[in-house]
C-alpha cells in the first residue's frame, strides 16, 4: 500500500476516507466541501511556513520529540503520533524503517532516508499541533452524518484531519 502522502489528492483522500472507522456507516450523501475545506485548510497552513525548518518550529512551539526504537508491530503499524496534552511527538523508527520507507513510491526515493523521512512525520504531527493549539480541529468543523443501526448520528470524521495534515505536508515539501 503507498502511504497517503505519495498519493495524489484524489487517492489520498479516498484512502483516508477508507482508514476511517466511520467510513463503511457515512450516510452524507455528498462530502466533497467538507474535504475540499479539509484540504484547502493544510494547504493553507502550509503555505505560512513553507521552507522553514521542521526542527527548529517545533523547538519553538516546546513540543518534545520522543523517538521510539524498540516497537514493532506488522500489525498495528503506527509511524508517528501527536500528545497534545503532554505536548509531544514519538517517532517509531522502526515501523518508519521496516514498512513505511519500503513503501515509497521510486519517484519519491528522496525520501527514503532513515533521517530525512522523519522530517516527513514530525512536520504531519506538527500540523495536529497547529489544529489542538491554534486552529481547531478539521474534524470538528462539520460533524458527518453516520447511520448506526436505524440511527443518524452525527459524528467526527477522524479523516478529516489527517486529509489536511496530509495536504499540509504535500504543499510544505512539495511532494506532488
Ligand atoms: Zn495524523
Amino acid at each position: 500500500m503507498v502511504p497517503s502522502v505519495f498519493l495524489n489528492k484524489q487517492q489520498l483522500i479516498d484512502q483516508e476516507l477508507k482508514f476511517d472507522i466511520y467510513y463503511n456507516r457515512i450516510s452524507d450523501l455528498n462530502l466533497d466541501d467538507i474535504l475540499e475545506i479539509a484540504w484547502n485548510r493544510g494547504i493553507k497552513e502550509a503555505e505560512k511556513i513553507k521552507n522553514k525548518d521542521i526542527k527548529q518550529l517545533i523547538f519553538q512551539e516546546n513540543i518534545l520529540i520522543e523517538t521510539d526504537e524498540k516497537s514493532y508491530n506488522p500489525a498495528y503499524t503506527i509511524f508517528s503520533d501527536y500528545n497534545s496534552k503532554e505536548k509531544k511527538i514519538t517517532i517509531y523508527k522502526k515501523n518508519i524503517q521496516n514498512v513505511f520507507i519500503p513503501s515509497i513510491p521510486d519517484k519519491y526515493f528522496f525520501w527514503k532516508d532513515n533521517e530525512k523521512i522523519v522530517d516527513l512525520f514530525l512536520t504531519h504531527e506538527y500540523f495536529h499541533h497547529l489544529e489542538a493549539k491554534y486552529i481547531g480541529l478539521t474534524s470538528e468543523i462539520k460533524k458527518i452524518q453516520i447511520k448506526i443501526g436505524p440511527f443518524i448520528l452525527k459524528r467526527r470524521l477522524r479523516a478529516l484531519s489527517e486529509i489536511a495534515a496530509h495536504a499540509f505536508v504535500k504543499e510544505f515539501y512539495d511532494i506532488w
